[in-house]
């Protein structure tokens, strides 16, 4: 009798003990499925602005708004130094100061119902990339690219536009999640950062499609830049009074400033400066279209295989970032090599989504 109580006490204890690890491994579970679903927002209300560079984890591609607005106001990739004065203008601000108080309401933090919308049309992307190349453009590196998407609301930062920064983030506004562009949009943004990791990659596409560096668009040449288009006309000229003269179309016709000795072989060139009015005694420059400032193109005016050279200046008046004219064919892609490719990519994959391809 004894013996056999024995023998149930330990049975009871193995069993007690079955039962204690059982109750572990579902308490343990539960709290790991409630935590994921848990408003981290007050958490995050205690974060300082300034969080580390260091993303604490990066399968988690998806930024909260603490993380963007360090990475906004802190601008690493000195993209705000390439606004000209019409690039503040037209964002309403004076100087950059002024534009990174504007913008420090602009990240938000999503819901994670709208975080996996983004993580499933990633996934779907890298799904496609897998299969898919283009010239300079090989989808499986694309692939292994680090990526963070970053939110923004409203329309005090870029006008809410999509665009990417540094070699990593892509920026999206939110009400983009749930439009049926989203995936094109993360494409042509995919596409940008590509650019940015594997520049060997794109100067082959910039040689296959003989798109050649024409000028810096470095801000610290604008003064020297005026002054050099103002002396090439003159050199050109005799002491008459010369009126309007559209030196886009020197460029076009006669190659003036191309050809020219007086102009080093690196030209810095911010402003596309194209009529001058007056005599050459008081002459003075009064039209200067400003190129506008994109945080997704390099720092050079590039020339296309017509020798027509690529860029976007911003129309008179302009009241925003979209009130721009883009050369020499009036349309987004124009505006540099960089967006041509990405415009073409996108496009092509789309084509491809369509006829269900993939
Ligand atoms: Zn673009």
């Amino acid at each position: 009798m004894f013996y056999i109580n024995k023998i149930s006490l330990i049975y009871i204890l193995i069993l007690i003990i079955i039962l204690i690890l059982i109750h572990l491994y579902f308490f343990k579970t539960t709290e790991t499925f409630r935590s994921a679903f848990v408003d981290t927002s007050q958490i995050e209300e205690t974060r300082s602005t300034s969080s580390p560079r260091i993303f604490e984890n990066p399968e988690n591609y998806i930024l909260d708004k603490y993380e963007l607005i360090d990475i906004l106001i802190n601008d690493y990739d000195n993209y705000y130094t390439t606004f000209n004065e019409t690039d503040l203008k037209v964002r309403n601000v004076n100087s950059i100061e002024e534009y990174k108080y504007k913008i420090k309401n602009s990240p938000v933090t999503i819901s994670d119902e709208e975080k996996n919308i983004i993580i499933n049309t990633i996934y779907k992307i890298k799904k496609i990339f897998n299969n898919y190349d283009n010239i300079g453009f090989t989808g499986k590196k694309a692939n292994i690219m680090n990526i963070y998407i970053g939110i923004i609301d409203g329309t005090n930062y870029e006008e809410g536009f999509p665009h990417t920064r540094e070699n990593k983030f892509i920026i999206i506004p939110k009400y983009l999640i749930n439009k049926h562009n989203l995936i094109t949009v993360l494409i042509h943004e995919m596409v940008h950062i590509y650019q940015k990791v594997y520049p060997e990659d794109i100067q082959f596409y910039l040689d296959t499609y003989n798109f050649k560096k024409y000028s810096y668009r470095n801000n610290a040449k604008l003064g020297a830049s005026k002054e050099l288009l103002i002396k090439a006309e003159l050199s050109g000229e005799t002491e008459t009074t010369v009126g309007s003269i559209d030196l886009r179309s020197m460029w076009d016709e006669s190659k003036f400033l191309k050809n020219s000795d007086s102009f080093p072989q690196e030209r810095g060139i911010e402003k596309l400066c194209f009529s001058i009015h007056g005599t050459t005694g008081g002459r003075s420059l009064t039209e200067c279209s400003e190129l506008r400032a994109n945080p997704d193109i390099d720092n050079y005016i590039y020339s296309n295989s017509n020798n027509e050279l690529l860029y976007c200046t911003y129309n008179d008046n302009a009241t925003s970032i979209m009130n721009v004219t883009y050369y020499p064919i009036n349309n987004e892609a124009n505006e540099h090599p960089f967006e041509m490719m990405a415009y073409s990519i996108e496009s092509n994959i789309q084509n491809e989504l369509l006829s269900n391809s993939y």
